[in-house]
C-alpha cells in the first residue's frame, strides 16, 4: 500500500496546527512548527491570518485533509472509508472516525507500541504484529471488538521490542482498549466514543465535503 514519503512537518505547517506525526520529536524543541509555524511555500507568511475569509469549501477541504494526514491515508482509501461510514447506521461522521480508529496501525499506535502512526504502520508491514495469534501485515486491516493484538515471538527478540514494555507503560492507552504493556499485548474492548478521538478533527465538515 502506498504511503506518503514527503516531508512530514510540512503537513503540520500546511494545516496550521501540530498534527503530532513524528512521535517524541513533536513534544520537544525540535518541532519545526514551533520554529516556522507558517504555511510552507513562497507566499506562506502572507497567507497566514486569512482563515476568517475562507470559503465553506476551503474549510471542508482542510478538515478532510487534516484527518487524512493525521491517519496517513491517501484520498482514494479515505473516500472508501467514507463510503463504509455512510452505509453504517448512525452518524456518518462518527462512523468515519471510528472506522479510522479501528485500523490496525492506529490500534498499535494507541496501545503505545509505536511513537507515531507511521512507525506503527512499519511494525505492521514488517510482520511483527499478530492479530488473534495470526500474522497481520496489512496496516489498513479493520479490527473488531474482542480482537487481540500481540507482538510475534521472533520480534520479541529484537532490541526495539525488548525495551518497549517500559516505554509503552509510560504512554497513555485509551479506555476502549485494554493493554498488558509487560507482555506487549492489547485487546479491543469496544468502539471509541467521540470524546476519545482527536478533538481537532471536524467530522461534520468532512461529511459536508463528500456530500457536495
Ligand atoms: Fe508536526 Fe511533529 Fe513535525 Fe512538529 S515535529 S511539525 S508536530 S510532525
Amino acid at each position: 500500500m502506498a504511503r506518503y514519503v514527503g516531508p512530514v512537518c510540512k503537513l503540520c505547517r500546511r494545516e496550521g496546527e501540530k498534527l503530532f506525526l513524528k512521535g517524541e520529536r513533536c513534544y520537544g524543541p525540535k518541532c519545526s512548527f514551533e520554529k516556522r509555524g507558517f504555511v510552507p511555500g513562497q507566499h506562506g507568511r502572507t497567507r497566514q491570518g486569512r482563515s476568517e475569509r475562507e470559503s465553506d469549501y476551503a474549510r471542508q477541504l482542510r478538515a478532510k485533509q487534516r484527518a487524512r494526514r493525521v491517519y496517513g491515508i491517501f484520498e482514494r482509501q479515505f473516500r472508501r472509508y467514507f463510503g463504509v461510514a455512510l452505509r453504517k447506521k448512525g452518524l456518518t461522521g462518527l462512523n468515519l472516525l471510528q472506522t479510522l480508529e479501528m485500523r490496525l496501525d492506529n490500534v498499535v499506535y494507541r496501545l503505545g507500541f509505536a511513537g507515531d502512526r507511521a512507525q506503527a504502520r512499519q511494525l505492521v508491514n514488517h510482520g511483527h504484529i499478530l492479530v488473534n495469534n495470526h500474522k497481520a501485515d496489512i496496516p489498513s486491516m479493520l479490527l473488531s471488538n474482542g480482537d487481540v493484538v500481540t507482538v510475534s515471538e521472533t520480534a520479541l527478540r529484537n532490541g526495539y521490542f525488548k525495551e518497549l514494555p517500559e516505554i509503552a507503560e509510560k504512554r497513555l492507552c485509551p479506555l476502549w482498549l485494554s493493554r498488558d504493556a509487560k507482555n506487549l499485548s492489547g485487546r479491543v474492548l469496544r468502539l471509541p466514543e467521540r470524546a476519545e478521538i482527536d478533538g481537532n478533527l471536524n467530522e461534520q465538515l468532512i461529511v459536508e465535503y463528500y456530500s457536495r
